[in-house]
């Protein structure tokens, strides 16, 4: 594979795809760099022999005219589905439906939709970059002892991730003091597999009470089989319990469930598969006014720095590239 590129994109999820794919379409030269063997960061599924769960994000909404116009090319190829089970929140006392809204999920995995998007970009897989460097030309990029030239750069991982990276010094010392100072917080995520469908009124349920903020039986999505749930620590409880092993994270979360399970009246399940994910960057949401650096040819682009969530990362994608194929680059 070529060395010199016009844009390296630094990461595979819903932002850096986003920007690829416009980036590309403008045509440039783009690559893609991910440390995972797949695409997709936190739009996850994870398999054993007998389940799936989608353990990182569970759904999302599309409220803008730009992210519904993809979320239809998505639908069209069914490569998305709607998820129109009920979703219900649960406050210690009741449990009440949730707020009506359109949701969609991969199909048959959370990552289907950005599988399809990767198929038309040059890509490579299981590579982490370690160290980015301005030069003359642009940017070097490194992975270990592999070294890639670009013009232009996005950065599309998480805040803390992207501050490591990005040299401290002039000319990109503002946007990566504003990566550094952007907190992500963490998320227990604990996979389960029960024999027996679990007679509740919902698919899915925030929890506001307790351990857990949210539960879902994951095989009510379409394409999927089983009696397969997902549990979702609280941010506060994540954080307290960071350092715990994952099995103790289990027995902890599924002792929650089953309580919860008691309080509405169920029989206690015979839980299998039991798995546990930490997901140390979750979600987060700069409080600031975002800063980027398009004229040094870098930019930042994530869930971050636009909300939060699958459609803030798809966003702030086509925002990265915009500014990087209006900017006057300055070396
Ligand atoms: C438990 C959980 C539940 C969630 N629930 C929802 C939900 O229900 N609805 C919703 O809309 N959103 C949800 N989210 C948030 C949603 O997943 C994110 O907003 C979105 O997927 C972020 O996309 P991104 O491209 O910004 O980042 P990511 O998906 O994190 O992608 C970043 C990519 O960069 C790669 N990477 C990082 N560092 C390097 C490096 N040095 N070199 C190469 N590659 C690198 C990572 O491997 C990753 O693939 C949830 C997230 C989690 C974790």
């Amino acid at each position: 594979m070529e060395s010199n590129w016009d844009v390296i994109v630094i990461g595979a999820g819903m932002a850096g795809l986003s920007a690829a794919q416009k980036l590309q379409a403008a045509g440039r030269r783009v690559l893609v760099l991910e440390k995972s063997r797949g695409v997709g960061g936190r739009m996850a599924t994870r398999r054993d022999e007998n389940a799936q769960w989608d353990h990182g994000a569970q759904y999302f909404t599309a409220r803008s005219a730009i992210f519904r116009r993809q979320v239809a090319i998505w639908l069209r190829a069914n490569q998305i589905s709607r998820w129109t089970e009920p979703i219900y929140a649960w406050d210690g006392q009741n449990l009440q439906i949730s707020s009506p809204q359109q949701r969609f999920v991969g199909t048959p995995k959370m990552n289907a939709p950005l599988r399809a998007m990767a198929t038309a970009l040059n890509l490579k897989l299981s590579v982490q970059v370690t160290a980015i460097q301005a030069t003359t030309q642009g940017w070097q990029v490194s992975a270990g002892e592999q070294i890639w030239q670009a013009q232009q750069l996005v950065l599309a991982i998480p805040a803390p991730q992207a501050a490591t990276l990005i040299p401290s010094a002039h000319p990109t010392q503002a946007v990566h003091a504003f990566a550094a100072h952007t907190p992500m917080q963490p998320c227990w995520a604990v996979m389960l597999s029960c024999e027996h469908a679990i007679n509740l009124p919902f698919a899915g349920a925030f929890i506001n009470d307790g351990a857990l903020s949210w539960l879902a039986h994951d095989s009510s999505k379409l394409g999927r089989a089983g009696q397969n749930w997902v549990l979702h620590a609280s941010v506060a409880w994540s954080q307290a319990h960071l350092e715990n092993s994952a099995d103790e994270v289990i027995a902890l979360l599924i002792q929650e469930f089953n309580r919860l399970l008691k309080q509405w009246g169920q029989a206690e399940p015979n839980w299998q598969n039991a798995l546990a994910h930490r997901w140390k960057f979750a979600q987060g949401s700069s409080t600031e006014a975002v800063v980027q650096s398009a004229e040094t040819g870098l930019v930042l682009a994530g869930d971050w720095l636009a909300g939060g969530r699958i459609e803030g990362a798809y966003l702030s994608g086509i925002d990265a590239a915009n500014a990087l194929l209006a900017a006057t680059v300055v070396q």
